[in-house]
């Protein structure tokens, strides 16, 4: 049986090796990444919410590849900044921004907040295009904690070693990509994902 063949629409690294490790249990799917495809664009991110932006990344570069494209878009929305940086998450502290420069100006604007007040969530919202550029699937999930005072552990990417679950008593950077990979917005989001994904691909059979 010819497998369900899907692009990750993702140019960060650490985003496509989750991703796919969230998919590698599903034997119908043979994903490949942007890397396999020296023609894929670079999608500008102009969109102002995650789903915007990730139905944007799908759409555009599955027409333009001719290929099914699952997107996603991620951020994390600090309670005590209004919710920024939001979907401006990786670019937070200028264009030329990086994990470094995003989470010390993320520390310097949290200056004096109380650990109470330093809720924050992770969003991701992946969406799924047809080749020739319609959406097929869109779903959601958030995952809670707090910001910390200062970075703890070396796991995960971005804004992980400040991101502590509070039920955890650990930041993502302390817990690992096993735990990470059951509890994140990523993995949260690929769980509603997935059924969608395998009936979506059984109604294709039958077509
Ligand atoms: P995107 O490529 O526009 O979706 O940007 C995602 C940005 O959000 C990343 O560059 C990180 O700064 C942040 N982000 C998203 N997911 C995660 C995560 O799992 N851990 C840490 N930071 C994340």
């Amino acid at each position: 049986m010819p497998k369900f063949q899907m692009v990750l629409g993702t140019g960060n690294v650490k985003k496509k090796a989750e991703l796919q490790r969230l998919l590698a249990p599903y034997s119908e799917i043979q994903l490949t990444s942007l890397g396999d495809y020296p023609e894929a664009l670079e999608v500008e991110e102009t969109g102002t919410t995650f789903s915007e932006n990730a139905e944007l990344k799908a759409t555009v570069q599955a027409s333009h590849l001719n290929r099914w494209v699952l997107a996603e878009d991620s951020g994390i929305s600090v309670d005590a900044l209004g919710g920024a940086p939001g979907v401006y998450s990786a670019r937070f502290s200028g264009e030329q921004a990086n994990d470094k420069s995003n989470n010390e100006l993320l520390l310097e604007k949290l200056t004096g907040v109380p650990r109470a007040k330093r809720t924050a969530f992770y969003t991701c919202h992946m969406a799924l295009s047809d080749p020739q550029g319609n959406i097929h699937i869109r779903c959601e999930d958030q995952c809670h904690g707090r910001i910390l005072p200062e970075g703890r552990g070396t796991g995960g990417f971005g804004y992980d070693p400040l991101f502590e679950l509070p039920e955890y008593h650990a930041t993502f950077g302390e817990l690992g990509s096993a735990v990470k990979s059951v509890l994140s917005h990523r993995a949260r989001a690929n769980r509603k994902f997935v059924p969608l994904l395998l009936a979506l691909i059984q109604s294709l059979k039958t077509q």
